[in-house]
């Protein structure tokens, strides 16, 4: 199992980092997990193709999570010319009234795709790349889901729960992956919980949120809804999680005296490798370990 590090940041834009995005790579298949900012071009740069990507599942609509959509949905219609398996989206409620607001016949690209349907040149391109006229408008299946809700494919098994973020206003969802290749617990936006503990118990790798050093959050009222360093050590260890991925972390956990101080507070409470997520790097899973920074 391999996972490219599409977006690891946050919804402030950096150098380094923007939003969140991976690619798990496993068993032959492409799925995706959120669809950040730039998370198209970024994944190009990072050796992967969107035509490549089969799956898509979301954990939340915050736009650091879903901002680059369009992009994403319009370039894999474009460049699949109808030749690509159909793309199913997973993801909370109201994911199938966003994607129809983007893509839809009444939706915001509607006059892109519209173009494109019916200008002679575009016809030529699409015709070029292999397709066969008529064009058809671009589609996506999408299925709305909630905790409880399994998919099961080729020997993989994707699980999902709620998490706690930002109720009312948002459900997001925490995913469990498991392979012939080992198991992976990917959690967004979230404060931890027994439950989603329970959930991810003894996976091999947790990536998780990790917003910044828990004192600082407790004290300035960044906790709620989040993961800080101490939680996430504590999730590390209560999943018996063998990999701790820090993801999705704030500017002060950028440095590398922050993220030292980082690892320094949760190795007292986590006893398994740490890892930062960086954007365009990947790690590897049941073959070799070496494929991120290990601590
Ligand atoms: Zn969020």
């Amino acid at each position: 199992m391999k996972i490219h590090w599409i977006g690891t940041g946050t919804p402030t834009p950096t150098p380094q980092r923007f939003g969140t995005c991976y690619v798990v790579e496993v068993c032959g298949r492409f799925l995706m997990f959120d669809c950040g900012p730039a998370a198209t071009f970024k994944m190009v740069r990072a050796g992967l193709f969107p035509t490549q990507i089969h799956r898509l599942f979301l954990t939340h609509h915050h736009f650091d999570h879903i901002a680059d959509l369009p992009c994403f949905l319009l370039t894999r219609w474009d460049q699949c010319a109808d030749r690509c398996e159909p793309l199913k989206i997973f993801g909370p409620a109201p994911a199938r009234e966003i994607v129809e607001k983007l893509i839809g016949a009444q939706g915001a690209f509607l006059c892109d795709w519209n173009a494109r349907l019916n200008d002679p040149g575009s016809k030529s391109v699409f015709e070029n790349r292999g397709g066969v006229l008529p064009r058809k408008p671009p589609a996506a299946d999408v299925e709305e889901i909630d905790s409880g809700w399994v998919w099961r494919e080729g020997g993989l098994s994707v699980s999902a729960i709620r998490t706690v973020h930002a109720e009312p206003w948002l459900i997001t969802l925490a995913y469990r992956l498991d392979t012939p290749d080992g198991s992976l617990g990917l959690i967004g936006d979230a404060e931890p919980t027994a439950a989603v503990c329970d959930f991810m118990r003894g996976v091999d790798c947790l990536i998780t949120h990790c917003w910044g050093f828990q004192d600082e959050m407790d004290a300035n009222g960044e906790d709620d809804g989040q993961t800080g360093t101490i939680d996430a050590a504590q999730m590390g260890s209560d999943t018996g999680a063998g990999t701790l991925v820090l993801s999705h972390c704030g500017g002060e956990l950028a440095s590398v005296e922050g993220r030292a101080q980082a690892i320094a507070q949760i190795q007292k409470h986590f006893a398994g490798e740490i890892i930062f997520a960086e954007e365009g790097g990947t790690l590897l899973l049941g073959e070799d370990k070496n494929g991120g920074q290990p601590a």
